[in-house]
């Protein structure tokens, strides 16, 4: 049976129905577990995750891979001029240089990342590669940008977007270093999905942190703490200020409480519980949590409101607002 007749047969509707618009989170809200489990499941954080699901669940479609899908997905953002946390279009770190961060892992443990590189569009494409054509895992700065050379990467100039370049000169007027929290709505994009068979992958990609040291890296190329699956349990992604997302190495330790038994709403609320007590001037930190296990179970959390992701079903795509720690 062809990739696409399979994916058919095993979605709930066939195809997807792409219905943009704010859902409850009756879902996934609350302490009560919710069993409803839906196959194939994407799930990717902020708004920006609606036009990559979209193109994601396309991916699944045609090819019926879920591997295929989560980098298709999160490429969407990595090419979004209007998208300053994400791809070469992103903000700059306070030299004025964007380096971009990017993850990418599949449930049988393989994954690779890059951190730190310049000039490179895709850098999704490229954690991929150094993935499946290395025996490394990770691939940094200079040395990931001569990798991509080699296998054929093309190299943008070194300009920034027009928005950027107007934004980073408004910050230069008082060019304090004080990194900026992401209490918008875009933010890195970090993906996560289910097929129909239950085989999971991931993906999560950034520009970082806005006008960051040169050289900062955060969470979002570090197995475990931006992102980690596992077939056996789960897989789950995060968003925000990295370095408070690293200090409680997030989304493996909500894949382990999963593995524990707890649901991925549960596990999501810990993992923030954890953070908020590690972490100070918690008031000026947002960062925010996506979790779904084998059987299709979801969760999301984060530290303030103002947390959104985007869910895809066989039943459509849609945009929901997660819970937070602190209320509104
Ligand atoms: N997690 C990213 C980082 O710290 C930032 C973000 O989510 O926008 O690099």
């Amino acid at each position: 049976m062809s990739h696409r007749r399979k994916f058919i047969k095993q979605s709930l509707l066939g195809s997807a129905l792409i219905l943009p618009g704010m859902a409850s989170l009756d879902a996934v809200a609350g302490p009560s577990r919710t069993r409803k489990t839906e196959k194939p499941l994407i799930l990717s954080t902020w708004d920006h995750g609606i036009p990559a699901n979209a193109n994601a669940w396309e991916k699944l479609k045609n090819t019926g891979s879920i591997l295929d899908a989560v980098e298709a997905g999160v490429r969407t953002t990595e090419l979004d001029m209007e998208n300053l946390s994400v791809g070469l279009q992103g903000l700059p770190d306070r030299e004025g240089i964007t380096t971009l961060d990017a993850s990418i892992m599949c449930g049988d443990g393989s994954c690779g990342s890059v951190a730190f590189v310049r000039q490179v569009k895709h850098p999704i494409s490229l954690a991929r590669a150094v993935m499946e054509k290395t025996p490394h895992v990770m691939m940094v700065g200079e040395g990931a940008r001569q990798f991509a050379l080699a296998q054929g990467f093309p190299m943008e100039p070194e300009v920034l977007s027009p928005k950027a370049q107007q934004e980073y000169d408004k910050w230069k007027m008082h060019s304090k270093y004080k990194p900026v929290i992401n209490r918008e709505n875009h933010d890195t994009i970090g993906m996560i999905g289910l097929d129909a068979a239950g085989k999971l992958a991931g993906s999560c990609t950034t520009s970082g942190l806005a006008y960051k040291m040169h050289g900062r890296v955060g969470d979002s190329p570090i197995i475990g703490a931006g992102l980690f699956v596992d077939d056996q349990v789960g897989a789950a992604t995060a968003t925000g200020l990295g370095e408070s997302i690293i200090r409680i190495c997030g989304s493996f330790l909500i894949v382990e409480l999963m593995r524990q038994g707890r649901s991925p709403q549960e596990a999501c609320e810990e993992a923030v519980r954890r953070l908020v007590a590690k972490n100070k001037q918690i008031e000026d930190i947002q960062a925010g949590f996506l979790a779904m296990n084998t059987e299709g179970e979801v969760g999301a959390f984060a530290v303030h409101p103002g947390f959104t992701f985007a869910k895809a079903t066989g039943a459509g795509n849609v945009l929901m607002n997660a819970g937070s720690h602190f209320k509104p």
